[in-house]
């Protein structure tokens, strides 16, 4: 019933308002029709253009013969005691990837994924055992947050996004921007500004071709370590990218007023939560408009690393908050269900027949 997946016809969910726009003009269509189309699929979740009844029945059919409606599938649902749900989700050709909802008392975050695994290879996280399988489409990205959703009760939706699951989403730049742009713009998603995050492991060439996209949405950087040789052991991507050009970068990245960087920081034991770690993380952000996330390793079996012990953390916290910082321990959500980044993808790929 949503699907017509003809060879020619595209899935509307993800199609730019950009795109319309050329679209529209070839078929002599005024521009403004694109909003109201707009209004029905994404304000009033109307899934068949037949139903669009402000619209001709000659745009209508147009419409129907060029786009179909297809979203991911949810085709699991994992309850923590935190209240958060984990959901995997299948995309239409079988590639798998995972979304957290996490409630809280004044927000309902998402945590989406941009890629089905990725390629870069940081030591301490389960997605990169499953290598970058490919990119996930624009209409993926945004799909999660609309699959979901349209599952989730009235007082239970969506406020909040974290571009936090599987993999890098500026290695998939095209389609997390023209995502973006569909999440912020007031004709469709109208998700404010603020309350979108998107996290980088640090890819600076394209964080400075983000910062042109005038989207203005809060960002997020994976630091994660103190020192080059140690961050180069973490996140393989510091040797072309390395702390002081990251820094630097921050430093010159245009902000709104009262906005500022979010730093992660994953704390593990015995190889970044030294007192000397915490001195060398306050110097770097010297300078840099940012609050610092704390994140307590979440482990998994095959990992060589472990958390800190509860004091190291917050003596690692207190020392920042000395410096001056807004240092604060975000203890990771829905660890019971394997709640890490990429945790629910991987143990799936690795139980699934080859
Ligand atoms: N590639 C992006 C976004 C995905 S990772 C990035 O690097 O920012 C999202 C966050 O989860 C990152 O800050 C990463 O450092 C953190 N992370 C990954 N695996 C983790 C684990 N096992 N425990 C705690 N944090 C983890």
């Amino acid at each position: 019933m949503e699907t017509n997946t003809s060879q020619i016809s595209k899935n509307f969910f993800g199609t730019s308002e950009q795109s319309l726009k050329e679209i529209f003009a070839e078929w002599k269509v005024e521009t403004y029709r694109i909003h109201q189309v707009f209004t029905w699929v994404y304000h009033y979740n109307c899934r068949d253009f037949n139903e669009m009844t402000n619209l001709s029945k000659a745009l209508r059919a147009l419409l129907a013969e060029n786009f179909y409606f297809s979203l991911p599938k949810i085709i699991s649902r994992t309850h923590s005691q935190d209240g958060s749900i984990k959901y995997l989700l299948e995309m239409d050709d079988g590639a798998e990837v995972e979304c957290v909802w996490m409630p809280s008392d004044t927000r309902k975050t998402l945590c989406i994924s941009t890629q089905v695994g990725c390629r870069l290879n940081c030591s301490f996280c389960l997605t990169a055992s499953l290598g970058l399988k490919r990119n996930l489409t624009t209409a993926e990205i945004i799909g999660q947050h609309l699959a979901i959703n349209a599952e989730l009760q009235e007082s239970e939706q969506i406020s909040n996004v974290v571009f936090m699951g599987m993999g890098e989403p500026l290695d998939n730049y095209d389609s997390v921007v023209e995502a973006l742009r569909l999440m912020i713009s007031p004709q469709a998603m109208k998700i404010s500004t603020r309350k979108v995050t998107v996290s980088t492991s640090g890819l600076v060439d394209r964080m400075k071709n983000f910062q042109n996209e005038n989207l203005s949405i809060n960002l997020a950087i994976s630091l994660n370590a103190s020192d080059n040789a140690t961050r180069d052991r973490l996140m393989p991507i510091n040797k072309k990218y390395p702390i002081e050009v990251l820094i630097d970068c921050l430093k010159k990245y245009p902000l709104k007023p009262q906005r500022r960087h979010t730093i992660e920081y994953v704390l593990l034991a015995g190889i970044n939560d030294s007192d000397d770690d915490a001195q060398r993380l306050a110097k770097w952000l010297r300078g840099v408009p940012c609050k610092i996330n704390l994140i307590p390793f979440n482990s998994f079996d095959s990992s060589e690393y472990k958390p800190p012990s509860k004091e190291r953390v917050l003596k690692f916290q207190n020392y920042l908050i000395e410096q001056h910082y807004s240092a604060f321990v975000r203890y990771n959500r829905a660890t019971d269900i394997l709640g890490a980044c990429g945790q629910l993808a991987a143990q799936s790929a690795m139980s699934a027949p080859s």
